[in-house]
């Protein structure tokens, strides 16, 4: 689903240049639910930046869904992102004046579907995720937990072959942060491949492998190359 085979990244500044990233090389199959680890500044960021096709690099290939993306344009990358990935971040970023159903809506106005695509996408993604009745709340209406899963569902509505997220739980107590990851399980489940930043080895322990980053580097925490896939 996803391989990445020597890549780089440098980030330039007038007086420093940071190796973000300095020969990563990892691969994650159709169906995985893989956890990215790693220490503060590691990489883990720029990784899933690179991987979610919102930024370029400098060396190496990428290829996604079967297809080299490691040279497209700004236009052909915003077209894959928007056909084949979800995003879910730490801090949900929803966009606080849309009401739930508007920021459902974002992502598929920008694929240009037809408004009752669009409205029968977003009503099925909110049913999945719980908040069917929530409709008309804005953000600061919810819970971070609610918020978090309007986050789920505006991602799901692109039905996206590849979900990302970055520390999806990171700002939610225990018991909401299980609440998502129930939610992410199921999503995996029926056919989603996910990658999460985590920091939290608690969470890391749940996931099908973990792929630890340090220093720009990736290691497996186990080897699962000749394993079987799951499903
Ligand atoms: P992590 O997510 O593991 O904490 P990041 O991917 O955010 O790590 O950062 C990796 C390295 O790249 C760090 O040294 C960080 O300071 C640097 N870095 C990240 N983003 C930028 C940027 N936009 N400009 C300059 N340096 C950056
Ligand atoms: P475009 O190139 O299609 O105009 P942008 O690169 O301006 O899109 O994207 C703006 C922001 O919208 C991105 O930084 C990202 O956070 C978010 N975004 C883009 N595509 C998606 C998506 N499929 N799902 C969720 N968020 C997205």
């Amino acid at each position: 689903m996803l391989k990445m085979e020597g890549v780089q990244k440098i980030y330039r500044t007038d007086l420093v240049q940071t190796h973000a990233l300095r020969s990563l090389s990892l691969e994650v199959e159709e169906g995985e639910f893989v956890a990215v680890t790693g220490p503060s500044g590691s990489g883990k960021t720029t990784f899933l930046n690179i991987a979610g096709l919102l930024e370029t690099f400098d060396g190496g290939r990428y290829t996604l869904d079967g297809k080299d993306v490691s040279r497209l344009s700004d236009r052909e990358r915003s077209k894959i992102r928007n056909v084949k990935i979800g995003f879910i971040f730490q801090s949900f970023n929803l966009i606080p004046d849309l009401n739930v159903y508007d920021n459902v809506d974002v992502p598929l106005r920008y694929r240009g579907l037809a408004s009752g695509e669009r409205d029968r996408r977003i009503k099925e993604a909110l049913e999945r995720v719980g908040l069917a009745s929530r409709l008309k709340h804005l953000p600061s209406q919810l819970s971070g937990g609610q918020q978090q899963r309007v986050a789920i569902a505006r991602a799901l509505a692109g039905s996206p072959r590849i979900l990302f997220a970055d520390e999806p739980t990171g700002n939610l107590d225990s018991l909401m942060a299980r609440e998502v990851m129930n939610m992410l399980e199921e999503i995996n489940a029926q056919g989603t491949t996910i990658v999460m930043v985590t920091h939290d080895p608690e969470l890391a322990r749940r996931m099908h492998r973990n792929i630890h980053i340090m220093d720009g580097q990736a290691s497996d925490f186990e080897d699962r190359s000749d394993a079987p896939v799951d499903r």
